[in-house]
Order: structure tokens, then C-alpha cells, then sequence
């Protein structure tokens, strides 16, 4: 018989023939709404593996109903809508789709650190608006970019792809992590620098640590008020990790010049969310490794993971090693 495995979105074709020819699939077939929570908890029990996305909450209540899963696949780098720990006292395999989609990410980093720096959106409602009378010296005018300081809150795979773009355009780079990454420093010719030394001294600061416990919240007020007034911030990681209470005052009171958004702490956000009101801020809907082909090589990726797991072998992109270890020499399992 073969496995079963539960899907909670209609996933792109290419992975979905993969996963139809390999496991007995229960689906929720909608492209635009996520399975609703009733649906995740009355088959959670009944499969051994679950293709999941980020818009997905696995929390320790919804695992603790699962008896016979073994992988939670996740069509995402990011997993912190999953309960790694819970997940992991049972012995389930976590995996994830990281390295695919770096550059698509990094490339979106860098369009927002252009729309922002130049104004493009709100220069392009001004002209559709019929607002553009005549060319004027000061019109639309805004910050450099080229020769600029860039901060990276976070020096990973998409940071390291993020200040290779930067080099282009002359850029000098600072970076802060909890480790120093010296042969980084080299290769990228970038240095490192504590957070407050960071934002002071940038006038891009672009955020792309995970979310955790400890990156949340990390850039409120008292690190806004650090920030340069012709700063700009540059969120592409996850909501949560800049509260945004704090961002819209700095916004509107000029503490910071912009910002741009890729990710909020409630998502869709809100209409009517505070931040939506400014024109100094380009807000985008989550859409940072979307591209066509980065997304397609995500959907393969997450069931390729899955169907390594549920044979036995170990997937390529394992978020918690230690219950693969577990599973392999039967402990783990509560
Ligand atoms: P990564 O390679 O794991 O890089 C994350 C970096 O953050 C690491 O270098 C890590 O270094 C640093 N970090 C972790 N905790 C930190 C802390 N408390 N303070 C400062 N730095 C910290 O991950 P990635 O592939 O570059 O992806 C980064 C994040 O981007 C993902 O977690 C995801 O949430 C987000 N993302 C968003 C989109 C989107 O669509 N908007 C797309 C892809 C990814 P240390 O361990 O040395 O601190």
C-alpha cells in the first residue's frame, strides 16, 4: 500500500504528478484559499507524510494529533509556522526548500531597495493620477543608491546574495549576525558591526534573519531612533521581526525616510493597516521567491523531500537532523 500524504494547497502540476505516482494523496484543491483548520486536524492523523506551505499553522496541538506522520514538508525556506521542537520529540522528519530561492529573493531585496530609495511606485501614481505638470530640478527626488552604505540584518544565503548584488553598484557593505563569518568578509570585501553600530551607520538596513524568538521585535523604536533620517528599511524576511507600530511612527514622523515591506505580521495584511496609509512605504505581498521557475523548483523540491523521507532515505534539506537521527536508531518516538 502506498503512503498517505496530505496536501494542503493545489500545488503546482509538475510536483503534483510526482507525489499522485508515489503516495495515496487527500488534498485540499483551492490555489488561492489555505486549508481551513478543520481539515488540517480531521486528516492529520490518518497520513504519513504533509506537504505543507507557510500559510500553514503546525502547531504543537495539531502535530499531537498526528500518530503515524513522518515528514512535514514545507514548500518554504522559512518554518516558522511549524512547531520544529513538537515535531521533533516525535520523531517527525521537518524539511524545507532552502537555496533554490536565494537569488529570486535577493533580486526582490534589491527591487525594493530601488523602489524605495527612487520612489518608483509613488512616482508612478503620480503620473497615472495626471499629477505630473512639468519636469522640475527637485521633482520625485530621492536617495542614492550607488556608493550607498548597505546594513544586512541577517548574512545567509540570501544576504550573501543580497551584497553580491550590492558590489555592483559600489556599495559599502556592513553585516550583522550572532557568528562573525570572516571568509565571507573576504570573499564579499563586507565588514562586520554590531546592530546599533549597524544601523547608524547605514542608509539601507535590510532585514533577513529568520523568525524566532530572538529576532522578534528586534527593530522597534529604540532601533529606529538609531537609524538615519534618509535611512531606509527593508523587510524581507517575516513579520514579526520589525514591530510595526513603531515603523509607522518613525515612517511618519520622518525618523526614518522609507520603507519597503515584502512580508507583515498579519498576512493578507489589513486594508486598512496604518502602514498602507503612507506613501513612503512600497508594500508587497509576500512575493519574494516568486517567480515562475523558482516557485516550480520549490513545489519539485518539497516533494522530492517528501518522498526521500517516506522511503527511508534521507531528504536533501532536513530542518531538524536530530529526529532524522532518532528515527534511524528508533528513539524519538513518543
Ligand atoms: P539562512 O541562510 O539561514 O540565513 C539566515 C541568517 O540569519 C543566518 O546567517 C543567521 O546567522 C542569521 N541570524 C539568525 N538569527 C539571528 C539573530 N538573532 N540575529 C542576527 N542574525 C541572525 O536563511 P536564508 O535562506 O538566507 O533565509 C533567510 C530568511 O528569509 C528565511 O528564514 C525566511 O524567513 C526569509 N525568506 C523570505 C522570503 C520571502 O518571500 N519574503 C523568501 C525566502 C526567505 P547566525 O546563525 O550566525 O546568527
Amino acid at each position: 500500500m502506498k503512503p498517505i500524504v496530505l496536501i494542503t494547497r493545489k500545488v503546482p502540476e509538475i510536483a503534483r504528478a510526482l507525489l499522485q505516482e508515489a503516495f495515496e494523496l487527500i488534498e485540499w484543491m483551492e490555489e488561492e484559499e489555505p486549508a481551513p483548520r478543520s481539515f488540517l486536524e480531521k486528516w492529520i492523523g490518518e497520513v504519513d507524510g504533509l506537504y505543507c506551505l507557510l500559510t500553514d499553522k503546525i502547531d504543537e496541538s495539531l502535530i499531537a494529533r498526528s500518530n503515524r506522520l513522518k515528514v512535514i514538508s514545507t514548500m518554504a525556506v522559512g518554518f516558522n509556522h511549524i512547531d520544529v521542537a513538537a515535531a521533533s520529540k516525535r520523531g517527525i522528519l521537518v524539511t524545507h526548500t532552502p537555496e533554490v530561492l536565494t537569488e529570486t529573493t535577493a533580486d526582490l531585496a534589491f527591487a525594493l531597495i530601488l523602489a524605495t530609495a527612487r520612489r518608483l511606485v509613488e512616482a508612478s501614481v503620480f503620473l497615472r493620477e495626471g499629477q505630473w505638470k512639468t519636469w522640475s530640478p527637485m521633482l520625485m527626488t530621492g536617495q542614492e543608491v550607488y556608493g550607498a552604505t548597505l546594513g544586512i540584518i541577517g548574512m545567509g544565503r540570501i544576504g550573501e546574495a543580497v551584497a553580491r548584488r550590492a558590489s555592483g553598484f559600489d556599495m559599502k557593505i556592513l553585516y550583522h549576525n550572532r557568528n562573525q563569518k570572516p571568509e565571507a568578509e573576504m570573499r564579499l570585501g563586507m565588514a562586520y558591526a554590531g546592530l546599533e553600530e549597524l544601523l547608524q551607520a547605514s542608509d539601507f538596513v535590510v532585514v533577513l534573519a529568520p523568525y524566532t524568538q530572538e529576532t522578534a521585535d528586534m527593530i522597534r523604536k529604540e532601533q529606529l531612533q538609531l537609524m538615519k533620517p534618509s535611512a531606509i528599511l527593508i523587510n524581507v524576511a517575516r513579520g514579526g521581526i520589525v514591530n510595526e507600530t513603531d515603523l509607522y511612527d518613525a515612517l511618519q514622523k520622518g525618523t526614518i525616510w522609507a520603507a519597503g515591506l515584502d512580508v507583515f505580521d498579519t498576512e493578507p495584511v489589513p486594508l486598512d493597516h496604518p502602514l498602507l496609509t503612507l506613501t513612503n512605504v512600497v508594500t508587497l505581498p509576500h512575493i519574494g521567491s516568486a517567480s515562475i521557475q523558482t516557485r516550480m523548483q520549490m513545489a519539485l523540491i518539497a516533494a522530492q523531500n517528501l518522498m526521500k523521507g517516506l522511503a527511508g532515505e534521507r531528504p536533501n534539506f532536513v530542518v531538524n537532523p536530530t529526529a532524522w537521527s532518532d528515527v534511524n536508531t528508533g528513539q524519538g518516538k513518543e
